[in-house]
């Protein structure tokens, strides 16, 4: 059985904790291997290698460390589709939509090739009379990331990146689901000169986050994953002192408005619906059916539905592949009969959909569950409250743009939204009075580019710098302000005075 083990001070490190996890691959069901799941030592251990490591790549050049972050895009580039395949492998995703995620995180890579820009301070001439003053960012030391199951690339590259370009070292602690590619993403560090220890990755579960959330070592804590986590890393890492920024779950609503080109709509929320088996933070959960497009758009939805084909990751013609894992399946599939039971209608049931390769989803070995569709959801109700993290796509029929916008606020989260409309006008009020972090305005998974900032609001994000972008460079950095003067005979004296600009 492979072992997947930690990468500690530029090298693989198997851990002493003696725990392990299963690794399985979600199309089969079966364990393909046990990754080491870190005691507070393993922890010591990588944080220790990179506290190590601080104080020589924070005085490295931003020229020299720019080199090394375009080495890494490029080995990371000519390794995309081995760390596609890895994805794919344990979290099911199709191939396709891994290469995806690659590209996307590949893009924050790029962004942070350009930390000698990002990092000018500004400047000022003769605040007073031969004063001079400007300010710096600097490094903070060691930061951790903690990320979720669901892009185990992209995810983790919204944050290295930047915070080594910032002249950090890092502690990633992937999710313990889908582990190998933080390994892969660890050599690749190492073949691209980036010294030992600036970049470390301890595998783990609950027992890693806690001692990542106490040790005095640890800067910065970047977390990505559900809300309940979210907030208790947030709480947790404040308390101990650290600066953190928590990334919580979604529930994300398109609101149609009648003047939209249906076939357009009908597009965007099977893509935003399905792909990656609604395991995205971005996934739309909800749509909102303005009177009176409801029922035509249900079925050009159910139309598209028809034409998809799902299977495993690694077969080319699939378009989308299992669950995660057999316990959040059968969460996810618990919400079909609960959608019954609070009097919505299932008009596509997902444990009925053929699987290639197999029989229908309910009967096929692995974690599947094909594309749902519930119809006339109760706004409230739990399958429209709760963040359901699959397949699953809800319609709610409103009366108006008033009461689809009331039901968007109302909800507890504010990840990400989206409105389907030819009227400008409206557009631009949506965007205005959404309580929401990312909008969409006829785009359905409206994830901004690295050189934006991600996140949301609400029970969407604790802590106030949302991720990359020059938020990101903000948070790894803090800064000063020097105030210089070069020594003039004339401005001698003794005065008590307040300083002041004269
Ligand atoms: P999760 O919260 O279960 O796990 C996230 C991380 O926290 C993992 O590394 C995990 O090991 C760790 N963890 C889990 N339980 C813990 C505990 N009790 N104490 C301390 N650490 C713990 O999330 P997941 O299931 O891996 O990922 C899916 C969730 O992530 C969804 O809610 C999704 O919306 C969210 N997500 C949010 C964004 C965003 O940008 N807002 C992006 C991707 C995913």
């Amino acid at each position: 059985m492979r072992r997947i083990t930690h990468w500690i001070g530029g090298a693989a490190a198997p851990g002493g904790s003696g725990r392990q996890g299963e690794v399985f691959n979600p199309a089969t069901g079966e364990v393909s291997a046990r990754v080491d799941l870190a005691g507070p030592a393993d922890v010591d251990a990588a944080v220790a290698a990179a506290a190590a490591a601080f104080p020589a790549w924070r005085d490295t050049s931003l020229v020299k460390r720019a080199q090394i972050l375009f080495r890494f895009r490029e080995l990371s580039h000519a390794h995309r589709d081995e760390m596609a395949a890895l994805i794919s492998a344990e979290h099911g995703k199709v191939r396709s939509d891994a290469l995806g995620e690659v590209t996307r995180g590949l893009e924050v890579v790029e962004f942070a090739c350009g930390i000698p820009h990002l990092l000018k301070g500004g400047f000022s001439e003769n605040v007073s009379t031969s004063v001079d003053s400007f300010s710096i960012r600097q490094p903070l030391g060691v930061a951790a990331g903690i990320t979720p199951f669901n892009f185990p690339a992209m995810v983790p590259m919204w944050m290295h990146p930047i915070a080594i370009a910032c002249g950090n070292t890092f502690v990633l602690k992937p999710s313990e689901r889908d582990p190998s590619a933080s390994l892969l993403m660890a050599s690749l560090w190492k073949q691209a000169g980036l010294p030992d220890g600036v970049f470390n990755v301890v595998q783990g579960d609950k027992a890693a986050v806690d001692r990542l959330l106490e040790h005095p070592d640890v800067r910065a804590v970047s977390f990505v994953g559900s809300t309940p986590i979210a907030r208790y890393v947030y709480e947790t890492g404040t308390r101990h002192g650290k600066r953190v920024q928590a990334l919580g779950g979604a529930k994300n609503h398109m609101l149609v408005l009648p003047d939209a080109d249906l076939d357009l709509v009908a597009d965007a929320a099977v893509n935003a619906g399905f792909g990656s088996a609604g395991e995205r933070c971005m996934a739309i959960s909800v749509v909102l059916a303005v009177d009176p497009v409801g029922d035509e758009l249900v079925a050009k939805i159910v139309e598209r539905m028809s034409g998809l084909t799902i299977g495993p990751g690694d077969d080319p013609d699939a378009d989308m592949g299992p669950l995660v894992t057999e316990a959040h399946r059968d969460k996810v599939a618990s919400y079909l009969d609960a959608a019954l039971a609070e009097g919505a209608k299932l008009v596509v049931d997902g444990r009925e959909t053929p699987i290639k390769g197999g029989a229908t989803a309910a009967r096929t070995p692995g974690f599947w569950l094909g594309p749902t569709l519930i119809d006339h959801v109760t706004p409230g109700s739990a399958v429209h409250r709760d963040e359901i993290f699959g397949p699953v796509l809800s319609v709610i029929r409103v009366p108006s743009y008033e009461e689809g916008l009331r039901i968007i606020n109302g909800t507890e989260y504010g990840n990400g939204t989206a409105v389907f409309t030819n009227d400008g006008g409206a557009a631009r009020r949506f965007q205005n009075e959404v309580e929401v972090g990312m909008i969409g305005i006829n785009v359905p998974i409206p994830v901004p580019m690295a050189f934006y900032s991600f996140g949301g609001w609400k029970a969407s994000l604790f802590g106030d710098t949302h991720v990359h972008g020059t938020e990101g460079v903000h948070f790894y950095t803090r800064g000063k302000v020097v105030t210089s003067r070069w020594l003039d005979p004339s401005h001698g004296g003794v005065n008590l005075g307040f300083p002041t600009s004269d």
